[in-house]
């Protein structure tokens, strides 16, 4: 928080005791507008789903771009799949306004450098407090007692994901969509689907 910020919030604390829902109030207009960048095919019903939770939990607009095939740059031959930073890489230059943030989805597996592992699979991964984030469906499928529970670990993981970049880092409250899932898509299934009011305030969301 830079000072005019803080100076601005001591107002609103004044602000507050005469005419709580004035500092309540939303920030005019959606708090980012997300490129939402398929790699490679991807259900045109997934991406439906993917744009309809990031508009009801962020308020975010979403621009859905055409497909672009998975970069060679990314694929991580030894254990043939694709390295998720290398993929926001990719997907950095497609934000151009009016997008603020881009989305990668991905049915291929993906992984990244985690826990004290070279090249570990995730769910996810987004830059904290950037512009890029990656997201596969291919971990979200595993174990998975049902397509239900496949697509809410796919939502989910979408906006923790954009949550990343919008500056959220995990939450220490398990129920929400923000805690960290150390690798294991059972903690995505432990949480609402939802941001705690914490990480809601955090962003200037009620
Ligand atoms: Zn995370
Ligand atoms: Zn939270």
């Amino acid at each position: 928080m830079d000072r005019r910020t803080f100076v601005r919030s001591l107002a609103g604390v004044s602000v507050l005791a005469a005419a709580p829902r004035a500092f309540a109030q939303r920030p005019a207009g959606p708090i980012a507008t997300v490129a939402l960048a398929p790699l490679g095919a991807f259900p045109p019903s997934f991406l439906a789903e993917i744009e309809a939770g990031l508009r009801a939990e962020l308020g975010v607009a979403v621009l859905l771009l055409p497909p672009s095939p998975l970069p060679r740059a990314a694929w991580y031959p030894p254990r043939r799949r694709y390295r998720a930073e290398r993929l926001i890489d990719f997907l950095r230059p497609m934000v151009r306004a009016p997008a603020t943030r881009v989305l990668g989805v991905t049915q291929a597996d993906i992984s990244t450098t985690a826990h004290g592992v070279h090249d570990w699979g995730v769910l996810g991964l987004g830059d904290l407090g950037g512009l890029g984030c990656v997201i596969s469906t291919f971990r979200c499928r595993m174990n998975s007692p049902s397509e239900a529970q496949t697509h809410f670990r796919m939502v989910t993981t979408c906006i923790h994901e954009i949550g990343h970049t919008l500056g959220l880092e995990h939450c220490p409250d398990t129920a929400c969509l923000m805690t960290d899932a150390r690798g294991l898509v059972r903690t995505v299934d432990h949480t609402t689907g939802h941001l705690c009011a914490r990480c809601r305030s955090r962003l200037g969301l009620r």
